[in-house]
């Protein structure tokens, strides 16, 4: 068992971190128009595990803390211009919503973990579900981990990572809000969570791709895109 703890967390203070084992997905350039998550569109939404659909198409999940900015990040890549995906209050999305992707695949948008305001005992049997989901779902072809560029991976996130990681499938981080950040401090938020990441699963660090991107300024939307299409295949 690995003990968590944050990290990741990018200061004024820290030296640059020389990038961890980078990602063996190479991502084209950044002109990419998105495709991948284009024309979704929502098939149900699931509370418990008996309400899972059965295994059908390969699945991509979208996970992070309350308020990282998973909806921004999921509209701006399905080229939406107004929340269309998930409700508005943090926290209260305690369910998977799957959409169906144009290209046959499933996107899982998961509740956000870590809202304060929810009542501990709840919160706990929503994260067991989501542990549960991304351990065993078969279909479940890859992880895109949510998190706040500035605030790095958090205990959760880390817990997320620890049900996921060990499998080998691959994960793309996109370090939100990266446009709160200078050019520099994104660099260096981006190597910490690689760092982080390659400390605490060294075997499958290069099954991890970190993103700086910003929902607001469309940073690194058709990066984030092309490792999506690549891993459905349809690249
Ligand atoms: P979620 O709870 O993870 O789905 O987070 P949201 O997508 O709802 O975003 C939470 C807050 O962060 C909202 O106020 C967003 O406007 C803001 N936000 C999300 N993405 C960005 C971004 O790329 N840049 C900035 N500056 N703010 C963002």
């Amino acid at each position: 068992m690995l003990l968590l703890g944050s990290c990741g967390r990018v200061t004024k203070k820290h030296a640059i971190v020389p990038d961890a084992r980078r990602s063996k997905t190479s991502a084209p350039a950044e002109v990419r128009t998105p495709q991948v998550l284009v024309g979704a569109t929502f098939v149900t939404g699931v509370a418990s595990r008996a309400q899972l659909p059965p295994p059908g198409p390969p699945e991509i999940a979208f996970a992070g803390r309350s308020n990282a900015g998973k909806s921004s990040a999921i509209n701006a890549l399905a080229n939406r211009t107004r929340l269309a995906f998930a409700s508005r209050t943090p926290g209260r999305t305690q369910q998977i919503n799957l959409f169906a992707l144009r290209s046959g695949g499933l996107v899982a948008d998961l509740p956000g973990y870590g809202y304060a305001a929810v009542a501990r005992e709840i919160k706990k049997t929503w994260q067991d579900f989501l542990w549960d989901y991304v351990t065993t779902r078969s279909t479940l072809i890859g992880l895109v981990l949510v998190s706040d560029a500035r605030h790095g991976l958090k205990e959760l996130d880390l817990t997320l990572l620890e049900h996921f990681v060990p499998s080998g499938r691959p994960v793309l981080v996109l370090a939100t809000k990266s446009d709160k950040l200078n050019h520099s401090e994104q660099s260096r938020a981006a190597a910490r969570i690689r760092a982080c990441i390659a400390a605490k699963f060294p075997a499958q660090a290069g099954a991890v791709t970190v993103l700086p991107f910003s929902a607001t300024r469309r940073m690194g939307v058709g990066h984030a895109d092309a490792v999506l299409a690549e891993w459905l295949g349809i690249a």
